[in-house]
């Protein structure tokens, strides 16, 4: 048995998404006339409560629009220090909007409203950037699958609201916080100028995100995802995909979010374990003990067929997902206490 833990983007579509593919209607969706891309972009508004949707390709691609949108050449973004927006998205901040970042040493990848405050540069005075985003990761990915109290976010905008800041929130695993925390999109929505999701790690989709936001902005991103040679023809078929995904895959994130946490419960256990970081949805990271190599682990791990990741500095980390059935589970808590380390 092969057991991939390495990240939640390893999923396939199952049959039932894979027949909803098949059977889309479709057309040319740079002319906007593919209806299964409309109407997985009106779905996605609607959930969220606000004007309009864009399809992507990638999450990296709506983020990077995203910041675009929200920003002009010189400015300053606030973020955390693991952002993906910083660390995983390959530059692009300056590379597309030609932006500096301010990073922020938060708590595992979440900021708060303090911090936000005490990071914006004077707008009298110019020779600093203007700071004119912020942008916050919910569920954090580098954090552990960490995520905000709404009270948070409301704190945060609010600092926004006051010094003209505009408000993004990467929610590649939004539906994992809103399930771990009972949240409604709607509560984001009413938060944020932009929001991206991502159809394709959770819930399961094989390609896909989407930014959602006020139509004038929306109908910017359309020039903006242009740009970036985003836009695509018959899409339509991945667009299925996502509504599917919506559909039946969400609320059946808390059985990621029940494994993960019975994964480091016995992890804390073992002996060669230094420590597991709090495990709030499908991200867990622990540590091993300092004389161990993380390399000689993961090896350990892949001997019995489960393939996890490194994240340096003596730092591992788990990721369950769609792919990874009860039958799995059961598995790996058995085989966990018995590794020969
Ligand atoms: C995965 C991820 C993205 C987008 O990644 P793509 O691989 O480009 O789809 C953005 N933000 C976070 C926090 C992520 O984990």
């Amino acid at each position: 048995m092969e057991i991939n833990l390495v990240s939640d983007t390893v999923t396939k579509p199952t049959q039932e998404m894979l027949h909803a593919m098949f059977n889309a209607k479709v057309g040319d969706d740079v002319y906007k006339q593919d209806p299964t891309i409309n109407a997985l972009e009106e779905k996605v508004a609607t959930m969220f409560g606000m004007e309009a949707a864009l399809f992507f390709p990638s999450g990296t691609m709506a983020n990077q629009t995203a910041l675009k949108l929200n920003t002009q050449p010189g400015d300053e973004i606030i973020c955390d220090k693991w952002s993906h927006i910083y660390l995983y998205e390959a530059g692009g901040t300056a590379f597309n909007s030609g932006c500096s970042l301010q990073l922020i040493d938060g708590n595992r990848g979440m900021i708060s409203a303090h911090q936000v405050k005490n990071a914006i540069n004077d707008p009298e005075f110019f020779h600093a950037p203007l700071t004119s985003l912020v942008s916050i990761e919910n569920t954090t990915n580098k954090g552990g699958g960490a995520c905000y109290d709404i009270e948070t976010l409301k704190e945060i905008k609010q600092v926004c609201t006051q010094n003209n800041l505009k408000y993004h929130l990467d929610g590649a695993r939004i539906w994992n916080a809103m399930v771990a925390k009972g949240q409604s999109p709607r509560q984001f929505g009413e938060l944020f100028d932009t929001i991206s999701v991502c159809l394709s790690k959770g819930l399961g989709a094989p390609v896909g995100s989407v930014l959602i936001s006020d139509a004038k902005t929306i109908k910017r991103a359309l020039r903006i995802r242009k740009v970036f040679g985003g836009g695509m023809r018959q899409a339509g078929y991945l667009a299925a995909a996502g509504i599917y995904a919506l559909d039946n895959h969400i609320d059946r994130l808390a059985e990621d979010h029940r494994r993960a946490k019975e994964l480091g419960y016995i992890l804390k256990q073992l002996p060669w374990v230094a420590s597991v970081e709090p495990v709030e949805t499908n991200i867990l990271i622990f540590s091993v003990q300092p004389y161990l190599d993380e390399k000689i682990i993961i090896q350990k791990f892949k001997d019995k067929g489960i393939h996890i990741s490194a994240m340096g500095h003596g730092k591992l980390r788990i990721v369950t997902h769609l792919d990874y059935r009860q039958v799995m589970h059961e598995y790996v808590l058995n085989i966990l206490p018995k590794l020969s380390v």
